[in-house]
């Protein structure tokens, strides 16, 4: 059958029906074995009890009101999800771009507040902010820009985990009026910076002035271990967006803010049809409700240290795997080598991978796997590994 779709994925050659934790099944009922999560967002793995019934409740009542009207599962989100992150205020979306656009939105609008007419934004090299004119144009990908020009300006890049061009960036630029950084790369390859260095942007931004704005839409909602990856770093950002796993499947997206940055928009000034819809608010209350109950956050953390130390380990005579890095169960495996195909070998063995920056293999499994699926794991894609680079 001719494909009615845009060609704008490469897409793998599987169908799956269903799915059950960490397993998916496909159309002739075979088990494959999760460990990317649909990108980061099936965190409690598939069909989960807890957000079917929350959906299921809440489509017997309601879908969609309207932001004109009060929607109490919504104020009940952001009252949990200022709790758990020490923000202030939050504007729900569908998707991490629009997160992020409205991140943009607030650093542009906290500019003009002090007169300046064309405010700035220090992003990163090879970071990944969404597909959208503005997020695109903020991601340090030509790939992704490619034949998009003219891209939205404002946008100054600087290293990533290079405090010192930061620094020489703020000097240079008065114009500057928020740093926006992911605390780990995701797309970028899973970069994880220095300890302190969101401690130093944190500085920098308390002492020129500017937005602290950090992506999590990847490290969000306890996949590194933390609810939020800054709580490693006991700061708060000004402003900070999630996405991915906070519906578990279902779309939504938050802009969470603080201080001044949660006072910059007024009746008006930004909007969203569907975003924090009461299905959408539901679905991210159970997800929240989950990881609580099951103590999830803390198992990423184990799990990724175990899964880390255990690869560490099985690959320790493959001179081909350059670093073995991660923070709770966001987990990238290096080779010398690009490495795209490990992906339909994988598949092969039905295992779901994915590779980032041509030669990081990148593992995003869901909080809620098992230790019996760690093993698998950890079996499979080494013997793959070593395969590979043989
Ligand atoms: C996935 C992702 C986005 C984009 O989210 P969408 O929901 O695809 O728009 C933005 N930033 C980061 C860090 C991401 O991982």
């Amino acid at each position: 059958m001719i494909s009615h779709i845009m060609p704008t994925y490469g897409r793998l050659p599987v169908t799956f029906e269903r799915g059950e934790g960490a397993w998916l099944f496909d159309e002739d009922n075979n088990r494959y074995l999760d460990a990317l999560s649909g990108i980061a967002v099936c965190s409690l793995g598939h069909a989960h009890p807890a957000v079917h019934k929350a959906i299921c409740e809440q489509s017997k009542k309601l879908l969609h009101t309207s932001n004109l009207y009060q929607i109490p599962a919504q104020e009940q989100l952001a009252d949990r999800l200022v709790k758990k992150s020490g923000m202030d205020n939050v504007f729900f979306c569908n998707s991490g771009a629009e997160a992020n656009e409205a991140a943009i939105k607030l650093a542009r609008k906290y500019g003009h507040q002090q007169g300046i007419e064309k405010p700035a934004i220090i992003v990163m090299e090879k970071s990944f902010h969404g597909r959208t004119l503005a997020t695109l144009s903020a991601t340090g990908n030509s790939k992704v820009q490619q034949g998009f020009a003219p891209l939205v300006e404002g946008f100054i890049r600087v290293p990533y985990n290079d405090i010192a061009a930061v620094e020489l960036a703020i000097k240079q630029d008065i114009n500057i009026v928020a740093i926006l950084v992911e605390p780990i790369q995701g797309e970028g390859g899973i970069n994880i910076p220095a300890d302190d260095y969101l401690n130093k942007v944190r500085g920098l931004c308390d002492e020129h002035n500017l937005l602290m704005i950090l992506d999590e839409i990847q490290t969000g909602v306890g996949r590194t271990g933390k609810f939020l990856a800054f709580q490693h770093n006991a700061i708060l950002p000004d402003i900070c967006t999630m996405a991915k796993a906070l519906g578990n499947g279902v779309p939504i997206g938050a802009c969470l803010a603080r201080g001044t940055a949660a006072n910059l928009l007024t009746a008006g000034a930004h909007g969203s049809t569907f975003g924090g819809n009461p299905l959408a608010c539901s679905a991210a209350l159970a997800v929240l409700t989950v990881m609580d109950e099951e103590n999830l956050i803390e198992q990423a953390k184990l799990k990724g240290n175990f899964i880390s130390t255990a690869f560490t380990a099985r690959l320790q005579k493959n001179t081909h795997v350059v670093d073995i890095r991660h923070k709770g169960l966001m987990i990238g495996i290096e080779l010398d080598k690009p490495c795209a195909e490990l992906v339909k070998l994988a598949l092969q063995q039905h295992l779901l991978i994915n590779v980032t920056n041509e030669t990081t293999i990148r593992l995003l499994p869901p909080l809620i796997i098992d230790s019996q699926q760690i093993n698998l794991l950890i079996d499979i894609l080494s013997t793959l590994i070593d395969e590979f680079t043989k």
